[in-house]
């Protein structure tokens, strides 16, 4: 046993459990097939948001922003950290009206937040078409690059290259026939998770994002539509939404879509259409920049749409976390905190009962 705790998975999640563990002077060993942060950690935006779809998403992103935020003064130039602040376009006034509760919601809950008349929508975003009803702004929201990130808070793990085929208590056997062991292993293999599990109920989710040339100053704040949970959290099987984020580059970082059940990860120019059309209504001007790179990625997505995180099964030494669907950069920080706490039995600052795998049939026993 050269190890304390093992790793399946070099995504945002396995590295963020690296470092919380190496904290506690633990010996850690990540076991990643690809380069650490590669996997859907590469394709996501980045933005570190507090959501308040649930309680217990609202728990887990403003947790995980509030750590995310300790750990600024450390941060790499590479993880291009930028607090660019959240603003939720008002598309109409109906949307408009929902802004006030949200606004008590978060501040309630000791998270600042702003409402943004028409006026003051346009002064902070003059590049927006005209006749948006409003915003909600959350200032304090950031922006980071992930798999620099991932690379940065594994350092000092001792990280393995290769395939795990088969995992059996706290045990892997990797593609070349090599046994590893630990004492704790973490499965935080993301969307990948039911090719070794097949009946871990997280099923992928893919989404395109689009990057244009530089033009700095089009936009200053992560911008989003107010109907993005809609998209985010419905479960139509194709859906688009605007979600734009100003890159430090002066690119603009143009998502999102969600598709279930495709079956191949190549980039599909319809989606690409659809959602440069759901952005440009937001941001006309889009439609005469260049957009020089798409790609796609998986999300691994629950259906209560809260990620896995604790004890699978019975078994001992074996923990999940995975299931963060589009929201594992910014909970990536939080999921690590609580297996620590988990693993020790020792109290957590948040409720650990509405992430644990037990809450699904399949996790149990
Ligand atoms: C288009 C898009 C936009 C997104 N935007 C945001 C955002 O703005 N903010 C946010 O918070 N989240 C966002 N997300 C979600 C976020 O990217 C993911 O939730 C997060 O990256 C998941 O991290 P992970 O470590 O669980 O998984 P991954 O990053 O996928 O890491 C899992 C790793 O495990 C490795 N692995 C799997 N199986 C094996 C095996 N058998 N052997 C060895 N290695 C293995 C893989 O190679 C992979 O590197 C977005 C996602 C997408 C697709």
């Amino acid at each position: 046993m050269t190890s304390d705790v093992l790793i399946l998975g070099g995504g945002i999640v396995g590295a963020a459990c690296a470092r919380a563990f190496l904290k506690q002077g633990l010996k850690v060993t990540i076991i990643e097939r690809e380069l650490i942060g590669g996997g859907a950690t590469a394709a996501g935006m980045g933005h570190i948001v507090v959501m308040d779809d649930s309680e217990a998403q609202f728990a887990l992103t403003k947790r995980s922003r509030d750590l995310w935020d300790q750990l600024v003064p450390e941060l790499p130039s590479s993880v291009e950290f930028e607090r660019r602040g959240t603003l939720w376009v008002a598309a109409d006034q109906q949307e408009f009206n929902a802004v006030s509760p949200k606004l008590s919601y978060y501040n309630s809950r000791h998270v600042s937040a702003q409402l943004l008349s028409a006026q003051t929508l346009y002064d902070a975003e003059p590049h927006l078409r005209e006749g948006f009803a409003g915003g909600f702004l959350v200032p304090d929201d950031s922006v980071i690059y992930a798999p620099c990130a991932a690379a940065w808070l594994a350092q000092g793990a001792n990280i393995i290259q290769a395939d795990v085929k088969t995992i059996d208590d706290g045990k892997v056997t990797l593609a070349i026939g090599e046994q590893h062991k630990a004492a704790n292993l973490i499965i935080a293999s993301g969307h990948y998770v039911t090719q070794l599990f097949s009946t871990i109920p997280v099923k992928p989710r893919k989404g395109h994002l689009a990057i244009t040339d530089r033009y700095p100053g089009q936009v200053r704040h992560q911008l989003i539509e107010l109907g993005y949970l809609k998209s985010a959290h419905g479960d139509s099987t194709e859906s688009v939404a605007f979600n734009v984020q100003p890159r430090k580059t002066g690119q603009l970082l143009i998502g999102s879509s969600r598709q279930f059940g495709a079956d191949h990860s190549a980039v599909e120019p319809h989606m690409i259409s659809k959602m440069l059309a759901r952005a440009a209504q937001y941001l006309p001007n889009i439609l005469n920049m260049s957009i020089i790179r798409t790609w796609t990625g998986f999300r691994a997505a629950t259906t209560d749409k809260l990620p896995l995180v604790g004890r699978y099964r019975n078994a001992d030494r074996t923990w999940l976390a995975t299931g963060h669907e589009g929201l594992g950069i910014t909970t990536a920080m939080a999921t690590a905190e609580l297996l620590t706490h988990l693993i020790a039995k020792t109290k957590a600052p948040i409720d650990p009962t509405p992430y644990l795998p037990e809450r699904f049939p399949q996790c149990r026993t």
